[in-house]
């Protein structure tokens, strides 16, 4: 059911006042009482419906346009808690149409849009100085699950969806690690697990979108139509549309996941053994961390899954015949604990105040040649009694097929990630945020790309060099689907 039109915005505050429309002169909002207080009459207005001196009223929207200081301040920062900017308004989407307004809207004052999803960026790419946030959560309806795929909003949950699916003995064929970020924000950025080997990130595995392009049209797309807007908003980073609708595939959900966990002591062997296991495609997951082993080193730990249902469990010894751990463990779990796993640590971190430290993170992809001697690097600057979660496991490129996610050119990639919580006190995240860019640096000049989703900071001959050769194509595409450069300013790829 749509909601009630509300052609206004409130103005939160102890004399709270409408508002009804945006000078872009002064680039203020204009009251109610302003408006009705004599700002009639003076000309100049911008061609639309109800304008005058300048003003250009808010259109007409299902949901909302607030400037209420609190959603400010919650659309001003995000995860990482480490850059703020806040926007002039929030908007809480009550249908499609009304990001299709708002972006229109947006256009015609000169503003600038991002939409956030559940906020979980780490360097203020979901953030818009002085312009509009769309907050996604309140576009968060599933609408369809047929066998094989999914139709939800852009502001849905994959713990949202994992729930409705599984329910139905269906499940997305990769998942991130933690559920709850939005399915727009991933498509967004990629979307990676460890079922990524087998079948490449979530944006591989997307059937259609719905779109408004940064010039305000909602517009359908997929492989076979509009090809290129499909192919550009997927992995695209917020820059040449919004993502208001998703189709996305369902595959078969197995009862049960064996988990294999092997340790190893040398860094060369591990990746050997998990270069191997990607080419090879034996598990249904794999991933792998690192951690300090308490006497100045690290250890390493594959992490790998089977996955299987009733008593047809996995053969566990040809699954690990070849290769070369120290010690293992093997356990079995159901499949929807499993994708439900960090959920405890979270909720943890959570009761004791943790979740909403600063978190600088690095995320890399590496080239499988270079990735023992980037992670050596990185691990050089991690402290021994350090708990931050260190991910570090390949992937197959030959599974990827959309051309704006970046990833190094060899046939098997690295993930790795320090996913690293700062204490609050002024001065050390931004420290680490320097770090990030050093370690990112020496990665760089051996071919490695970063995942956006970092705490990075990056300047547009950056961005320019991250896209190497498809620059251009880059440039094309936000000259055709974002000519005036409103959407995602905060990703900072164009000046
Ligand atoms: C605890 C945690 C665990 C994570 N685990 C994984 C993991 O396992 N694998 C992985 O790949 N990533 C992981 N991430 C990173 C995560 O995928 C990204 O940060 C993702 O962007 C977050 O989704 P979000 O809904 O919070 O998006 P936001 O942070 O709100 O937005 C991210 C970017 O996408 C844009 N955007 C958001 N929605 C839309 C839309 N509908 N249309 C167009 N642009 C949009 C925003 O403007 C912004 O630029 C993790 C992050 C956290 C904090």
């Amino acid at each position: 059911m749509t909601k009630p039109i509300q052609r206004r915005a409130v103005l939160a505050g102890a004399a709270a006042l409408a508002v009804v429309a945006f000078d872009p002169l002064k680039r203020s909002w204009i009251t109610e009482a302003h408006a009705h207080g004599g700002g009639h009459g003076h000309g100049h207005g911008h061609g639309h419906g109800g304008d005058c001196c300048g003003e250009i009223s808010i259109p007409g929207l299902d949901g909302e346009l607030t400037v209420d200081p609190d959603a400010i301040t919650e659309a001003a920062d995000d995860f990482g808690h480490i850059v703020s900017r806040a926007p002039i308004a929030v908007l809480r989407p009550g249908s499609d149409d009304d990001i299709r307004k708002m972006v229109k809207y947006a256009n015609d004052c000169g503003l600038k849009v991002a939409m956030r999803g559940q906020g979980h960026s780490t360097l203020g790419q979901a953030q818009v100085e002085g312009g509009v946030v769309i907050d996604s959560r309140t576009l968060n309806t599933i609408h369809e699950i047929e066998c094989d795929r999914a139709v939800v909003d852009a502001g849905v949950t994959w713990n949202q969806l994992v729930a409705a699916t599984v329910a139905e003995g269906l499940t997305p064929p990769v998942l991130t690690d933690y559920l709850d970020l939005s399915v727009g924000g991933t498509l967004s950025v990629g979307g990676i697990g460890g079922a990524t080997n087998l079948n490449g990130v979530q944006i591989d595995n997307v059937i259609e979108l719905e779109v408004v392009t940064g010039e305000g049209k909602l517009v359908k797309c997929s492989k076979k139509k509009k090809r290129k807007l499909f192919e550009a908003v997927l992995g695209g980073l917020g820059q040449y549309g919004i993502i208001t609708r998703a189709t996305v595939k369902l595959v078969p959900a197995p009862e049960s996941a064996r988990i294999y966990r092997l340790v190893y002591s040398d860094i060369e062997q591990y990746v050997a053994d998990q270069t191997f296991l990607a080419e090879e495609e034996r598990f249904d997951y794999l991933e792998g961390q690192a951690a300090p082993n308490g006497a100045g080193g690290f250890q390493y730990t594959i992490e790998a899954a089977a996955w299987f249902s009733g008593s047809d469990t996995p053969d566990d010894g040809a699954l690990l015949a070849g290769l070369s751990f120290d010690s293992s463990t093997v356990e079995d779990q159901g499949y929807e604990q499993w994708l439900r796993r960090l959920e405890p640590t979270i909720a943890f971190l959570k009761l004791i105040g943790v979740w909403g430290f600063p978190h600088p993170w690095i995320d890399l992809f590496v080239p499988a040649s270079e990735a023992a001697n980037v992670a050596s690097i990185a691990l050089s600057t991690v402290a021994p009694d350090s708990q931050d979660p260190i991910l570090f496991y390949p992937f197959l490129r030959s599974n990827l097929t959309r051309p704006l996610f970046m990833v190094p050119d060899e046939p098997v990639i690295f993930l790795f990630d320090i996913l690293r919580t700062a204490p609050p006190i002024p001065g050390v995240p931004e420290a680490l945020v320097d770090l990030n860019r050093s370690i990112y640096d020496a990665a760089a000049a051996v071919g490695s790309k970063k995942y956006p989703i970092s705490s990075i900071p990056f300047d547009p001959a950056d961005w320019e060099d991250h896209y190497g050769e498809k620059w251009e194509d880059v440039l094309d595409l936000k000259a055709e689907y974002d000519p005036n450069s409103v959407l995602t300013p905060g990703q900072g790829i164009f000046p």
